[in-house]
């Protein structure tokens, strides 16, 4: 919980407006009372991402994320909710106390502490610099500005550097543990630092706030060369891209990010004055981390070695990047070139030149192919061709596929025809395999939309338009037990409460009582539904779930039925209560009918 006094956190949320702070991420457009735009959070072509100022909450009817302004900032830059809160209030000038635990022993935010510990350390690392490690940066040849800008610092060559530091008692141990700052020696209580004689580069988050640690080696000899801090509750793995938060601007102003694979490739790029640049740090991007790219700008350029593996890497991460309907174009160094080294070398100028000759991944794969394999056998074609058509099948864009086979017909000798129907082929078959993802959106939670379900959201977005008539017939025909979801049920059970409580319903309660993910995301969905003539609609919704009811009875006692078919009596009664049922039934339809011919 945080210590921001709640009435507080309620003066901010309702100053604040989702509508503007989404409006910075998403271009949105107005549509009756709402806004529609694409949504930041899954991949789609349409809008299906809202946002309501009346009620200031957003939904996305494609994935199923919703919230308040606090949740939106939370899922689209990763942070804590009292960051979040902070955020909205630094945007409207509320300024709120500073909740770092500097000079209190134990503060209920959390996420606070982490990121302090995780600040602390950095400034034991930017100001502890042995000769050795002086020598190894000088060696480098790189600004101190950029150093003192991406804060590269050095764990010193001690078992308890660290923990020495004057600074270290300010936040708790426990914390240092989970962060991988410190370890524990085995079976003792005792502890040293995790991270020694290395050069640590900071992994920050969109907001500026350290995370992570990535810690090279300095002496060759030590392993691993590359020592990362372990996953916590601030840092999750493929989250967050090395130098993002620092870049944002550049590649705003550039229109483009240029991505390279290690540290010192990035520093070495913003020291010759190459400002949009981000690191992957070696490992395959994640889907995530190509959709944080896409949030900033829709051209990524990837610079990476000129040695197999990175040039493998490049053509992976590449994919990876067109399926977020990003434009990709490789840079191809000459061997045996990283970035770091050539501009080292050959300069800037000689840099710029390259990234003026950059290609489209296709047209480095043709080549590669060419010069490879000039006679290649015909079966051997197609399993070539085969694979590269599969990797186009992530692409969301038909223009660049037609463009991409265009491409291997031509190069590959073949007619584009064929390629065209081999490649819807493949996609028939693809999505035979596996269900795209947007479909599979809606299942979020095991929350599927069964029939039943539908009516009981539908009845719970109906009594959140908030109509006092609508909602006195609902609960004379609708009671609890009538739910068969449970989340559902949950969220009636409150508006039931309220109703007694209050006399009306409030979302601001309901957001309140409610607080898991797919919670929250549900209340979203049900209070942005659109709903024309509740009263009648409320009646379809009744008849639909007491039908299912007695619908699930009715077949229940056909089994049973089926199952027991021994003595007559137990028969004849099982035929009786089949035939109350059909009564009930036509009841219940009669009762709809009665409804509907009445004017409501
Ligand atoms: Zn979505």
């Amino acid at each position: 919980m945080s210590r921001i006094p709640e009435s507080k956190v309620e003066e901010i949320q309702s100053a604040g407006d989702v509508v503007s702070v989404v409006a910075r991420y998403v271009a949105l457009k107005k549509t009756g009372k709402n806004f529609k735009g694409l949504c930041p959070f899954h991949k789609e072509k349409t809008p299906s991402f809202i946002v309501s100022p009346e009620k200031q909450i957003y939904h996305c009817f494609g994935c199923g994320k919703g919230g308040n302004v606090f949740n939106f900032l939370m899922s689209v830059e990763n942070i804590s909710y009292i960051e979040a809160i902070r955020r909205v209030a630094s945007d409207l000038g509320i300024t709120l106390p500073d909740y770092r635990p500097a000079d209190q022993k134990v503060t209920d935010a959390e996420y606070d502490h982490f990121y302090h510990a995780n600040q602390i350390a950095s400034e034991f690392f930017t100001t502890n610099v042995s000769n050795h490690a002086r020598q190894y940066l000088q060696s480098r040849k790189l600004k101190k500005e950029t150093l003192d800008r991406y804060e590269v610092g050095f764990a010193a060559n001690k078992w308890d550097g660290l923990l020495n530091y004057p600074k270290y008692k300010s936040v708790r141990q426990d914390v240092y543990l989970e962060l991988g700052l410190i370890q524990k020696k085995e079976d003792s209580e005792r502890t040293f630092d995790r991270f020694r004689n290395r050069i640590m580069f900071p992994f920050f988050n969109l907001s500026g706030q350290i995370v992570g640690f990535g810690g090279r080696r300095l002496n060759e000899n030590d392993q691993p060369k590359y020592l990362n801090s372990p996953e916590s509750k601030i840092y999750k793995k493929g989250t967050i891209l090395y130098g993002l938060h620092q870049a944002i601007p550049a590649i705003r102003e550039k229109k483009s990010v240029i991505i390279v694979e290690g540290y010192f490739d990035l520093l070495r790029l913003v020291d010759e004055g190459f400002q949009n640049v981000v690191a992957s740090s070696g490992t395959a991007l994640t889907e995530g981390q190509a959709r944080l790219i896409k949030r900033y700008t829709d051209n990524a350029i990837i610079s990476y070695d000129s040695d197999d593996a990175g040039i493998k890497a490049a053509v992976r991460n590449s994919q990876i990047i067109e399926a977020q309907d990003l434009n990709v174009t490789m840079v191809v160094l000459p061997k045996p070139y990283d970035p770091d080294t050539f501009i080292l070398e050959k300069g800037r100028t000689a840099y710029t030149e390259l990234l003026k000759s950059k290609i489209l991944p296709i047209d480095f794969q043709l080549n590669a192919l060419q010069t490879r394999n000039i006679n290649l056998a015909l079966e051997e074609k197609y399993k070539l061709i085969d694979e590269m058509l599969e990797d186009y099948l992530h692409i969301p864009n038909d223009v660049k596929i037609g463009l991409y086979i265009h491409k291997i017909a031509d190069k590959m000798e073949i007619a584009e025809s064929f390629l065209i129907s081999r490649f819807n082929n493949l996609k028939r078959r693809y999505r035979f395999r596996a269900p795209e993802r947007e479909e599979k959106a809606d299942s979020q939670d095991g929350y599927i939309n069964k029939g039943q379900w539908r009516a009981e959201e539908d009845l719970i977005s109906i009594l959140l338009l908030d109509k006092k008539e609508v909602a006195r017939y609902i609960f004379e025909h609708i009671s609890t037990e009538d739910f068969v979801n449970d989340h559902l049920r949950e969220i009636f059970e409150i508006l039931v409460h309220q109703w007694e409580d209050l006399g009306h319903f409030s979302l601001k309660d309901l957001e309140k009582s409610i607080t898991t993910e797919s919670g929250i995301n549900l209340i979203s969905k049900l209070s942005l539904q659109v709903i024309q003539q509740p009263l009648k609609y409320a009646v379809g919704c009744i008849y639909k779930m007491r039908k299912w009811h007695l619908d699930a009875r009715y077949n229940e006692i056909l089994r049973l039925m089926k199952e027991e078919s021994t003595s007559s009596k137990s028969k004849s009664h099982y035929t009786k209560e089949l035939t109350e049922i059909r009564l009930r039934i036509s009841d219940v339809e009669n009762e709809r009918q009665k409804m509907f011919n009445t004017k409501i």
